[in-house]
């Protein structure tokens, strides 16, 4: 297996993908793969459900809250939130940490009036902003954040508490990466292509009573309560994506649940960071020391000739996915869910090696 560190698509875990080629031409005795039931019979809702049940078990999901399984990745949720949500001129606060944020903004100003509630623009987005920065508006409709910056490498470590104003979280880079409170929480969304199964299905967690007050002159798929009045089986899911979503559920139960899978990835990201961290300047990293990702590790080789040989030198042994995102260069390491503790260790090695080499 590769030393996969993509950050989106990205690792699967191996028993996962083994299961599924296990299954693939014929799941429990159908004769049939899973791509090929009906999303109506009863095998396919069995494995529909199960993943619903299986989520709502890992988060503790309290009862008032609906799990839809979507489509359209994440970036459909930047205009389906304002398109239910807000009112024409209606107010509703973004908090600004990145590229995916900005994009969440500027779909907003299609529906309503979005107004940032707090930025680290002017510091290249390397920190999350401090609680006591941000503006909390009564009277917006939510306040939109996200809660790991994919591309920066920032992660929130304490979520702001915003009484009777709904929280709406864009996790798709950490979801399922670390215990949460869903309760603080209107709404969560996640495309699944990081920490929960192959793209092509995105998991929204939203409370009931926030639902209700979605706009209703908005196209049928559009909707929100479309998909929760139907199960998300309204018109034709993606069933081999939820499959393979539920399957990713059950193995994290197995690994011990979202404890264990924050304890090993607090781990897998401190190999990495710590030679970051003792390398005399050699390497620096992107983000500030307390916004750190633990899903997405951003830095540089702080010569720039040194980085170009040291991306060469790591694809040829064999670690894949390293480059930073266009937009900002780099390196950039994601350790998610599946990426295995030793596959972290090899890198951190790797990058202790180089530096001995090249200084
Ligand atoms: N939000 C975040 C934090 C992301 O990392 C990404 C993709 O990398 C997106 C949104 C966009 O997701 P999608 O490609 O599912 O539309």
């Amino acid at each position: 297996r590769a030393f996969n560190f993509n950050a989106g698509p990205s690792a699967l875990p191996l028993e996962v993908l083994q299961k599924a080629q296990a299954e693939l031409v014929d799941f429990k005795g159908t004769g049939m793969s899973v791509m090929e039931l009906s999303h109506r019979s009863a095998e396919f809702e069995g494995v529909h459900n199960e993943a619903i049940a299986n989520l709502r078990e890992l988060y503790d999901i309290p009862e008032n809250y609906e799990v839809l399984f979507l489509q359209g990745g994440a970036s459909l949720q930047f205009s389906m939130i304002p398109m239910n949500f807000l009112k024409e001129g209606q107010k509703a606060s973004y908090i600004q940490t990145g590229a995916w944020s900005e994009k969440a903004f500027a779909e907003a100003k299609l529906f309503g009036t979005p107004v940032e509630a707090a930025s680290s623009k002017s510091n290249n987005y390397k920190n999350i902003p401090a609680l006591s920065e941000i503006q909390i508006d009564e009277e917006a409709a939510y306040l939109h954040l996200t809660s790991n910056n994919t591309i920066f490498g920032t992660q929130w470590k304490t979520f702001p508490t915003t009484g009777d104003l709904p929280l709406i979280a864009d996790m798709s880079s950490d979801i399922l990466s670390k215990k949460i409170d869903v309760s603080n929480f209107a709404m969560i969304y996640a495309g699944a292509q990081k920490n929960l199964g192959p793209s092509g299905v995105t998991v929204v967690i939203i409370r009931k009573e926030f639902l209700e007050k979605a706009n209703s002159n908005i196209p049928t798929m559009l909707k929100y309560a479309t998909h929760s009045k139907n199960n998300s089986l309204y018109n034709t899911p993606p069933t081999f994506g939820i499959y393979m979503l539920g399957e990713v559920l059950k193995w994290v139960k197995a690994e011990g649940g979202l404890e264990a899978i924050e304890q090993r990835n607090e781990e897998k990201a401190k190999y990495i960071y710590d030679v970051i961290d003792n390398s005399n300047g050699f390497y620096y990293g992107h983000a500030t020391e307390d916004s750190r990702s633990l899903m997405n590790i951003t830095f540089r080789v702080a010569d720039e000739e040194l980085e170009k040989k040291f991306l060469a030198e790591a694809k040829t042994a064999g670690f894949v996915g390293l480059n930073g995102h266009r937009s900002v260069g780099g390196c950039r390491a994601s350790t998610y869910n599946a990426v295995p503790l030793e596959t972290c260790k090899a890198l951190a090695d790797f990058m202790v090696k180089f530096q001995q080499d090249n200084q």
